[in-house]
């Protein structure tokens, strides 16, 4: 298929073609085609693309929906064990002083065994102190030498007496190694009271993280509500180190989130406060798999709609032109009906006044004729008449005058004989070549080929013969004369449709310029000067009309003619009275 084979099953041919059509006629045309091209847009695209811009936003969401909820269950996971770490401890403190007394504690021997059977029983223990009401610190066992130190002024020793616990953060105190203290109150029956005083290393912590999670791209740590990392980050370094991520209030519940990073990377950060600590776990993982993911969902997407939207564009365009194509072919051919009328009414009165004059002229005609071969009778019997030669010629050529003009008043008297119409079977073929029979010797002598093709199965039509003769003899006379030296015409005989015949003309002759299409069927237009009655054409519409025929004509200046002449297979019945 070529360019514009395709382009004309989707754009109107006015569109192609602008000259074919007049000016304003052809604005309505567009108008109708682009209105119609943008109500189906608007009501089939649109909504298409609206769907699957929802589709994806939807997608996109499910999928972070997915990426998220590990980091969820991650959160809330090691909240929990690092909570219950925590209570575990306390709670053994809490044992620890509810079952000995204060004077039991205070024996270092007891003090040093009850150490020793909870580092056995929990891991991470380091030391033990006990500290009396007034913040002083009476025994302690462990590492390093503690005993004697004054904690009243601490805000933890006043923390840890308000609320009977405490839970520090992690620091690196005295000993240059990070660890967090808990803290017990016991009340004693007199209403004074002892604290019980416990430090952890952080391993403990580093433990409970790490096995919650192995991933090798996630990065689990505590931080404090100042943002101090509180055990080491893969990413943001040491414990105690300040972190550079600004978090958003962090609440017990554990929330996830998705932010860029201080190196402008996309995490996934998930985060939860562990309650009656001063904790808050972060976990981060990178979320490239995410975009990763969804840039191939959303390039699929892509193709899909952009696929299915080309598509719908191309039937939009192909029904809005074919919808565009009938209108603007009902209604040339609704205009060129009118025309026909006009004209076939115009060629009527014209063809009863032509008739008229026609019949004035001949006998007038007829004198003249018969006068003139008179006086050649006489020149002739005179001979020795000065300039009789020339007398000779001047009435021959009044006689050749004569003959013209009766040429012409006996085409036109024909003319409005063709108003009766005789019907008689023909066979189409008998009577083209007989037509040819009659032309042939002239293009012959012309060099002009003719030749006639007849189709197999071309039915015998009911007709008017000698009108039809008149018909092809006026057509092929035409062809003829608009061909060079060594032209050609050719004819064809074939069916068209069940009810029809068609027989066309084509000569590659001199063709006829667009503003004359329309008048060659003009009584008297002819291009032929003095050659030319401007009658042929005009005679033949009439005929065909009355044959109930149609003929059409196309050309192209320098390149030919054709004339098709369609007939039925039964001419109505002669009208009475003749004239149209
Ligand atoms: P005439 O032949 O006497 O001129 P017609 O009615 O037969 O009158 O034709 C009218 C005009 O139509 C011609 O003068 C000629 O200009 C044009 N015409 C008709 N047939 C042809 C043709 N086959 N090729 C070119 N011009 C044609
Ligand atoms: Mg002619």
């Amino acid at each position: 298929m070529s360019l514009g084979a395709r382009l004309k099953a989707i754009l109107p041919e006015f569109f192609l073609q602008p000259r074919g059509v007049e000016g304003r006629d052809r604005l309505n045309y567009v108008r109708i085609w682009r209105y119609s091209v943008i109500g189906m847009i608007a009501v089939a695209v649109v909504p298409l693309i609206i769907l699957a811009g929802i589709n994806y936003y939807q997608y996109r969401r499910a999928l972070k929906a997915e990426a998220v909820h590990p980091v969820h269950l991650l959160v809330s996971n090691n909240k929990r064990a690092i909570s219950f770490f925590l209570q575990e401890r306390q709670s053994a403190l809490k044992f620890v002083v509810r079952e000995k007394s204060f004077d039991d504690l205070y024996d270092p021997q007891i003090l040093t065994r009850t150490m020793d059977h909870l580092k056995q029983a929990f891991g991470g223990f380091v030391d033990l102190g006990l500290i009396k009401a007034d913040g002083l610190q009476v025994g302690y066992t462990g590492p390093y030498d503690l005993q004697g130190l004054d904690y009243s002024s601490q805000a933890w020793f006043k923390e840890v007496v308000e609320k009977g616990t405490h839970v520090s953060e992690v620091f690196k105190g005295f000993r240059g190694v990070p660890h967090i203290v808990i803290s017990v109150k016991h009340l004693l029956r007199d209403g004074s009271f002892f604290i019980l005083r416990a430090t952890l290393d952080t391993e403990g912590f580093n433990e409970v993280i790490r096995a919650m999670d192995m991933s090798p791209d996630s990065d689990n740590f505590l931080i404090n509500q100042a943002g101090v990392l509180q055990t080491a980050s893969r990413r943001y370094g040491q414990a105690l180190g300040r972190i550079q991520l600004s978090l958003p209030a962090a609440s017990a519940e554990s929330e996830v989130v998705e932010i860029r990073d201080d190196q402008g990377e996309s995490v996934v950060l998930g985060y939860a406060r562990i309650e009656n600590s001063p904790f808050t776990f972060v976990a981060i993982k990178p979320s490239a798999h995410l975009t990763v993911e969804s840039r191939g969902l959303l390039s699929e997407l892509l193709i899909f709609t952009i696929g299915s939207v080309m598509v719908i564009l191309f039937m939009i365009l192909r029904v809005a032109t074919s919808m565009v194509g009938h209108i603007f072919t009902a209604d040339r051919q609704r205009i060129w009906a009118l025309h026909e009328m006009e004209y076939s009414h115009r060629m009527a009165s014209i063809g009863r006044l032509s008739a008229g004059v026609a019949h004035e002229i001949n006998n007038p005609l007829a004198i003249i004729n018969e006068k003139t071969g008179l006086l050649q009778d006489l020149i002739t019997a005179m001979p020795d008449l000065p300039l009789q030669n020339k007398f000779m010629k001047l009435t021959e050529s009044i006689l050749q005058s004569v003959k013209r003009c009766s040429t012409i008043t006996h085409r036109l008297l024909g003319f409005a004989r063709h108003l009766d119409v005789e019907i008689e079977p023909i066979d189409l073929k008998v009577l083209l070549e007989e037509v040819l029979g009659f032309l042939g010797k002239e293009a012959t002598y012309r060099n002009v080929t003719v030749d006639l093709t007849v189709w197999l199965g071309v039915p015998i039509i009911e007709s008017d013969k000698g009108q039809l003769q008149q018909v092809f003899l006026n057509i092929v006379n035409n062809a003829l004369e608009a061909v060079d030296q060594g032209g050609h015409v050719g004819i064809e005989l074939k069916p068209s449709g069940q009810e029809r015949v068609s027989v066309t003309i084509r000569d590659n002759g001199v063709g006829i310029p667009r503003e004359n299409i329309k008048r060659i069927f003009e009584p008297f237009f002819s291009t032929k000067g003095r050659k030319g009655t401007g009658l042929g054409l005009a005679i033949t519409y009439g005929i065909i009309k009355k044959l109930g025929g149609s003929i059409s004509v196309e050309s192209e200046v320098g390149r030919g003619t054709s004339f098709v002449v369609t007939l039925p297979l039964n001419s109505p019945a002669p009208k009475l009275g003749g004239g149209d």
